[in-house]
């Protein structure tokens, strides 16, 4: 195709495959070939496979993200959420943070704005659940969880601080099952410095539709983890569904009712909603239909990859699709830019084949699990792999310093155990000493009052 002058290419998302397509266009693009722009929310790229270490405080979370204006130079980032796309209009909607939406119009169009959680209309999950996907959960559920051991230790109900002290997770994917295991180790080990608090006291509930976790790796590896689950004292519920969740009370299928402070949804992804919104081609299951080659099926310059497409997986049978897996997102994103500058040049295009290596995940501190190639690995080499294979693929050298200084440093001191919990809302202090309040006429004051009791 003929642009008659550099052509504008526009990238919606600036996670895995966004930020490494425009890296890899930056490198092999010619001055004044093309120009580049990338529209995400966040100003920064998230190395999901480290938000567990993140929220279990190995690592700083500052360090598993990618500041894109500083790793996209001669990219123009634009923070913002793309609304729609007429790819026919070659024109894209755009909210910024700030101020009314506005169009944007492009040459090239890479549609990459990855996956949301997929849930379930469940009573209760809206108001009790949190995800496990951005920077800003991790940093929430550390929070939460050090903040329910400090709230169980002073409780005086029974009953309280056993919901404080049982933790749900719903989901046995590797999200699910590396937060709630780095989460459980954190927390056991933080419990040492509270007299008032065992180890032992704590739940840690992983609720499961399917009769498997870790559906990643072999059946052998997933019955591994459960049991080694187990051995910790974490209660894995197989074929168990979650029912109702209002007010935190716990309802599964099996008729079993408890009460939990604190539930987590990691089951599984659905492709971004912002898909509906464009007059792209969608599967069933709402993702962009893609060829081989990572070209949107039937849309001439509009390309597609990662979490929200369905790329023919080459290596499988007919109708095959790649999963949603950075391993897949990292490589789709290099032969995409590899194939956007061979079709501006008028060269020929490939076809993405890449046959999933396996997975590696992380347990909590040197506990792991691990399967590449058909080798399998338990325990403290398998922990070593994922951190090294993990290191190895985290973007730019600079991450690469910091994540090994926060490891290098937690040889030799423990964890944090603070919550900065108040980071959630920093200023309702603030509020409510800057909020005037009626004056309380000493006849209406409740009595017992005392001066000085909060109550808060
Ligand atoms: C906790 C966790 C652990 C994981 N561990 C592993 C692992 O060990 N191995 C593995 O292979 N995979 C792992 N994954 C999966 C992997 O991270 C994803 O498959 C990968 O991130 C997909 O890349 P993507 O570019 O499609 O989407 P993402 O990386 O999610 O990027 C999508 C980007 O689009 C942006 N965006 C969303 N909506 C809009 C919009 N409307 N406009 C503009 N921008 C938008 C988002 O902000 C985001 O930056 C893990 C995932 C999680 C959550």
């Amino acid at each position: 195709m003929s642009y008659g002058r550099a052509p504008h290419i526009l990238i919606v998302g600036g996670g895995y495959v966004g930020m490494y397509t425009a890296l890899r266009l930056q490198r092999k693009l010619r001055g004044g070939e093309a120009s580049i722009t990338v529209v995400d929310p966040n100003s920064y790229m998230t190395y999901q496979p480290f938000l567990p270490e993140a929220a279990a405080g190995n690592l700083e979370p500052r360090h598993v993200v990618v500041p894109l204006r500083k790793v996209l130079k001669s990219s123009r980032v634009i923070s913002g959420t793309v609304q729609s796309v007429s790819h026919g209009r070659r024109v894209a909607v755009i909210q910024p943070p700030l101020g009314d939406h506005f169009e944007l119009t492009y040459d090239v169009l890479v549609m990459c704005p990855g996956s949301v959680a997929r849930t379930l209309p469940i009573p209760g999950l809206a108001e009790q659940g949190i995800g496990f996907k951005s920077a800003a959960e991790a940093i929430y559920l550390r929070n939460q969880v050090l903040s329910r051991l400090d709230a169980a230790a002073s409780a005086t109900e029974a009953a309280v601080r056993r919901r404080a002290l049982t933790f749900l997770f719903i989901g046995g994917g590797y999200a699910g099952i590396e937060a709630l295991a780095e989460l459980e180790d954190m927390a056991r080990d933080a419990c040492s410095f509270y007299p008032d608090l065992s180890a032992d006291e704590m739940r840690w509930v992983l609720v499961e539709a399917t009769d498997r976790i870790l559906p990643e790796v072999s059946p052998a590896m997933g019955l591994y983890t459960v049991k080694q689950l187990e051995h910790r004292g974490i209660e894995v519920k197989l074929k168990t569904r979650v029912e109702s969740l209002v007010d935190g009370r716990v309802e599964l299928d099996s008729g079993e009712r408890f009460d939990a402070g604190t539930v987590v949804w990691t089951a599984g992804v659905k492709p971004n909603p912002v898909l509906s919104r464009t007059d792209l081609p969608l599967d069933e299951q709402g993702r962009v239909r893609a060829t081989a080659f990572l070209q949107v099926d039937g849309a001439p310059g509009a390309w597609t990859a990662g979490d929200c497409a369905a790329v023919p997986d080459l290596t499988k049978g007919e109708g095959a699709t790649t999963g949603p897996s950075a391993q897949h997102a990292v490589r789709q994103a290099a032969r995409l830019a590899d194939n956007l500058v061979a079709e501006l040049r008028k060269r020929p295009i490939r076809p993405y084949e890449h046959s999933y290596a396996g997975s590696v995940a992380s347990l909590g501190l040197h506990k792991g699990v691990a399967e590449v190639y058909g080798v399998r690995l338990r325990g403290w080499p398998a922990w070593l792999m994922h951190r090294t294979y993990h290191l190895s693929r985290v973007p730019t050298v600079n991450r690469k310093a910091r994540v090994m200084a926060d490891w290098t440093l937690a040889l030799f001191f423990r964890r944090e155990i603070v919550s900065l919990g108040s980071f959630a809302d920093p200023r309702r202090e603030f509020r409510s000493v800057a909020t005037p309040t009626p004056a309380v006429s000493a006849s209406a004051a409740p009595s017992g009052a005392s001066e000085g009791s909060s109550g808060s």
